[in-house]
């Protein structure tokens, strides 16, 4: 099936032939025509599928078959919970509705809210909005919500556990009950199931695309053993023999700061993005990243779920997360849309426990490392008693039916993203 054929306004599809979109990816084939057709959405999807789209066309669509004279008002709001998602979403419905005067503008806090009052004044017809700052200013009077037909709610469940659950329900009873509402959300527990349904209509529509075997499979991923203090170093070894960009996750703001540090004092053009760092320097940091500028970008969690970097090949796990779904999301960044990418995870003898979690989700055993210059620290790191306590209390076991020492010499035929210069894995007895 091609765009064509959905039935889209020339305007859109012009938008979409010059993003260079000619077949609808799986979630916008399914979703497309039922909110086309008016249905409510529940969407079990990461962003990464095509999700954008699959929500921003439709919600066109129906804007432009709006009296013209409801322009400027805002008709549909999208609400994401970190201030990058919403930048993203908001430049790709700035793309899709580029040929069709429709307004689109974001709002997120952190930044001075002039400027968002502005636009926000001037007139919007699209407006994608992190939950603070969008209740902040419908508070002050600066945001009417009063003529929202169509509202989504996009990454539900980062929403939840980032705390938003009051903002979301103090949104619901601004915004008008007549409305098509869209949920997205990459799991589905029963928390979210329980929103989902005071948010959508009873004879809503569901979408579910892949996610019982999401990343895992597109990227490549591999595990080295290695104490905690020769982190450093291994990083700065593998940038040697990786090419492009690397996107690294730690665990704590302090850590990253750190790792930056290193990297810049070795020559590494690196930047931190975390929640100690200022929105402008969050946003400098991720489109210096995107465009090639920066070639190491150490982010926090913040970054882990919904960023879409184009071409990204590598994810490097300093730190292995402590929430085992977040490895997933973590390597979720690379490997986007259909290419091939890499993930490259730092275990220290205390993070056994979080390794064992990460691959009972998803699953696999992650190809083990065996031959890299730092076994040796590791094996000392990892022969210390103290150390084969798990730092989360039921995380695993820390390592239970695991040789302590990492394994030397193997192979396994799994190269690692194709780079012949990086350590081969082998497959892990520990
Ligand atoms: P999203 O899940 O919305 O973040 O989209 C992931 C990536 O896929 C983005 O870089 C989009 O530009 C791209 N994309 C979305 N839909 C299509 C499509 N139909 N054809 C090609 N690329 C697409």
């Amino acid at each position: 099936m091609a765009f064509d054929a959905l039935g889209l306004d020339p305007q859109i599809l012009s938008a979409l032939k010059e993003q260079g979109y000619t077949t609808p990816t799986p979630i916008q084939a399914q979703s497309i025509p039922v909110l086309l057709e008016g249905s409510d959405l529940l969407g079990t999807a990461q962003t990464g599928t095509g999700k954008t789209a699959a929500f921003v066309i439709p919600i066109i669509q129906h804007l432009l078959s709006q009296p013209k004279s409801n322009r400027r008002q805002v008709k549909a709001l999208v609400v994401a919970p970190t201030r990058e998602l919403a930048l993203q979403v908001g430049e790709n419905a700035k793309r899709y509705s580029k040929n069709t005067g429709l307004r689109t503008t974001v709002i997120f806090g952190g930044v001075g809210q002039g400027p968002q009052v502005d636009q926000l004044r001037r007139g919007v017809d699209i407006l994608v909005a992190t939950p603070g700052r969008l209740l902040d200013l419908e508070n002050q009077g600066h945001a009417d919500l009063g003529n929202i037909s169509h509202f989504v709610l996009d990454e539900a469940d980062q929403m939840l556990d980032m705390g938003f659950i009051h903002d979301i329900r103090k949104l619901l009873r601004i915004i008008p009950a007549k409305r098509q509402s869209l949920f997205f959300s990459a799991t589905m527990p029963k928390s979210i199931i329980e929103l989902s349904s005071q948010i959508l209509r009873p004879n809503y529509k569901s979408v579910r695309i892949a996610v019982d075997k999401p990343t895992a499979e597109r990227v490549t991923q591999c595990v080295y053993q290695v104490s905690k203090k020769e982190k450093p170093a291994l990083l700065l070894h593998l940038l040697n023999e990786i090419k492009g960009a690397v996107l690294v996750f730690g665990r704590t703001k302090h850590g990253c700061d750190k790792v930056v540090r290193i990297l810049q004092k070795e020559g590494v053009s690196a930047a931190a993005i975390h929640g100690n760092k200022s929105q402008n320097a969050r946003q400098k940091a991720l489109k210096g990243f995107k465009a090639g500028e920066i070639r190491v970008l150490i982010a926090t969690d913040i970054a882990a779920r919904g960023i879409d970097i184009s071409g990204l090949e590598h994810v490097v796990n300093f730190e292995l997360p402590n929430v085992s779904e977040t490895y997933v999301h973590r390597i979720g960044r690379t490997g986007r849309a259909d290419a091939s990418g890499s993930s490259i995870s730092f275990c220290s003898a205390d993070e056994r426990g979080y390794l064992k979690d990460i691959e009972k989700l998803i699953s696999q055993e992650i190809d083990l490392v065996s031959k890299h210059p730092f076994t040796e620290g590791a094996a000392i790191e990892w022969s210390d008693p103290e150390n084969r306590k798990p730092i989360k209390q039921g995380g695993g076991g820390g390592g239970r039916g695991r040789s302590q020492r990492p394994q030397q010499g193997g192979g396994s035929s799994r190269s690692n993203n194709g780079n012949s210069r990086v350590a081969r894995p082998a497959k892990r007895k520990w």
